[in-house]
């Protein structure tokens, strides 16, 4: 097809933009796991969602939202302090699209409580495809909702904030939340000192007759136009969990003062601040002393949306390479059709099959954790495994989308650069690699007999696939290990394996034999595509993943 003519050549052989397109129709392997996982009924809003955030619009409000990047504004003219950080409307309107969907609330009823059902499953959907668009606002709206589960440890607090949260609306005006239409909530445990061991926090809190007067900083506070922040501080009884509102309950801007914005690798739309509060005011979540109980409620469920979003940075890599090798002709022949290129794109598929698989079985677990122990014992064991081997994927996964693409795909005017510099943040920020690493030895120590009932059921999900038997073998060995700590990665990567074998055997048997034989009976080469896959495989694989 000729797009346009230049007075030297014509344009040819170059794919038309992956736009106006349904993300969720599209997407087989998705479908299907949210139907595996309990969220079948929600199929028309679903779809409805992928057409919108399919649009060439939406596409475009993420492009502007991360090519106008947020800016400080510390001082007015006359000296006086604003710490308010302007966003493009583009940003905006991408907060306000994901909030009327509400993938900031919609797992909790108006009282703060879980929505039950397939909530978590449908919400997930939402924010997997979400993720493909524009990841960076996606950040306060992770915290947004991940901050009802900390709340919940203040019933009264969570009563007076719950009606403001609970609302589909999304309203930027720098005003106090109890006079808003909605509010978003951020997070601060990270100091100079330390992020991981955040009982180094030195930030002090005092009592004070309103509430807590909070002194000190923090190194890392992302999208500081939040209404309200929880943050680690420490009071007389030890590190406390502590609600800090933008303005003080009589009106006035609370003592936040940002010192400057981090230039980060991606993320870019989102702003991340340096921070310090001067005698801030804030009122207590759950007891003192038990401030990493409480924040750690909001942590598991920011977890969850970290492996989420590197999922659907993942299945758009995908889409992007299929969609451009579909037609983009090289040597006579549509790169789609060439032997070896087809097999790189088939492997990459059924890596984004087994993430998202997976993804939503630990949805489910999620959903269903309340009332049952073993899918409560599944979500705490697996979290942190699926967090870790999802998120580390990602950016080698990009790359590799990105040089399907060839030249183009390096550019900035595509949308594969920009979540290539995105996907390390996923496996940085709420938990590096090391620290999930050793949360799965935390739980398998603590909850040992639950633990063990999580793994005989995976075992009994892949009883006869290839590499099952060893691979479980494999995991308890390691994990009895004296010296299990220095060789915990190779567990718990082959712990996320077999879970993702498990999850994908439920949806798609044969992807899920497949990914056994591949990733189980024999480890993965270094690269995609570094495998043997039959032809009609291959086939089913890529038209699963783009019809
Ligand atoms: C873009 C961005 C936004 C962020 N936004 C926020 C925010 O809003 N709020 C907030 O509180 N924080 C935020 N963070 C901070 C982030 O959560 C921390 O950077 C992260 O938790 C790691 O902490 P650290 O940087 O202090 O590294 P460290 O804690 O020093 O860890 C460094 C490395 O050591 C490893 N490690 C740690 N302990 C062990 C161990 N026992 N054994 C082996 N290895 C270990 C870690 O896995 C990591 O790889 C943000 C970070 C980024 C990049």
């Amino acid at each position: 097809m000729t797009l346009a003519s230049f007075a030297t050549h014509e344009v040819f052989n170059q794919s038309p933009p992956f736009e106006d397109v349904d993300l969720y129709a599209l997407d087989r392997p998705l479908v299907e796991a949210v139907a595996a996982n309990g969220g079948g009924a929600a199929e028309k809003e679903l779809s409805d969602f992928g057409r919108h955030w399919g649009s060439a619009a939406m596409a475009a409000r993420g492009r502007l939202a991360n090519e106008n990047t947020p800016k400080l504004r510390t001082f007015d003219s006359r000296g006086n302090r604003r710490d308010e950080v302007e966003f493009h409307p583009a940003y905006l309107e991408l907060m306000a699209h994901s909030a009327h969907a509400g993938v900031h609330n919609s797992t909790w009823d108006s009282k703060g409580a879980p929505t039950g059902g397939a909530s978590e499953v449908v919400r997930a959907a939402k924010f997997y495809m979400a993720a493909q668009v524009e990841t960076g606002h996606l950040c306060p709206i992770t915290m947004t909702r991940a901050s009802v589960a900390a709340l919940a440890a203040q019933p009264d607090l969570l009563a007076k904030t719950m009606p403001v949260i609970a609302t589909r609306s999304y309203d930027p005006s720098f005003e106090p939340w109890w006079t808003k239409r909605g509010m978003t909530l951020g997070m601060g445990m990270t100091e100079k000192q330390g992020g991981t061991d955040v009982r180094s926090n030195m930030t002090r809190a005092e009592r004070a007759s309103d509430g807590y007067r909070i002194t000190g900083h923090k190194w890392f506070m992302s999208a500081p136009m939040c209404d309200a922040f929880l943050v680690l501080a420490q009071a007389e009884a030890g590190l406390t969990c502590f609600f800090m509102p933008r303005f003080a309950p009589d009106g006035s801007v609370n003592a936040i003062q940002f010192q400057r914005l981090k230039d980060k690798l991606g993320n870019r739309s989102n702003a991340s601040s340096e921070v310090e509060f001067v005698g801030a005011h804030a009122m207590r979540v759950g007891e003192e002393g038990k401030g990493i109980r409480t924040i750690i409620q909001m942590v598991q469920l920011t977890r969850q949306d970290c492996a989420i979003a590197s999922s659907g940075l993942m299945r758009s890599g995908l889409a992007h390479a299929l969609h451009h090798a579909r037609h983009r002709s090289v040597f006579q022949k549509h790169l789609a059709d060439q032997p070896l290129m087809q097999t790189v794109l088939a492997d990459m598929a059924l890596h984004v099959e087994a993430s998202i698989a997976l993804v939503m079985r630990l949805c489910r677990a999620f959903d269903r954790m309340a009332g049952d122990a073993n899918e409560a014992a599944y979500m705490r064991l697996l979290t942190p495994a699926i967090k870790y081997w999802v998120c580390k994927s990602a950016p080698p996964f990009l790359f590799e989308a990105m040089e399907c693409l060839g030249g183009n795909g390096y550019v900035e005017e595509g949308i594969l650069a920009r979540h290539y510099r995105e996907s390390p943040v996923n496996a940085i920020w709420e938990g590096s690699g090391n620290v999930m690493c050793l949360d799965v030895l935390r739980a398998l120590s603590r909850e040992a007999d639950a633990a063990l009932a999580v793994l005989q059921n995976l075992a009994a999900e892949t009883k006869g696939l290839p590499g099952a038997d060893a691979t479980v073998g494999f995991i308890g060995k390691t994990f009895r290990r004296a010296d299990s700590e220095r060789v915990a990665r190779l567990a718990v990567e082959k712990l996320a394996l077999l879970a993702a074998t498990a999850a994908l055997n439920k949806v798609a048997p044969r992807q899920a034999e497949l990914f056994a034989t591949t990733r189980l009976a024999a480890d993965h080469g270094a690269m995609y595509g570094a495998v043997d896959l039959v032809n009609d495989d291959v086939r089913a694989l890529l038209a699963r993943a783009l019809p």
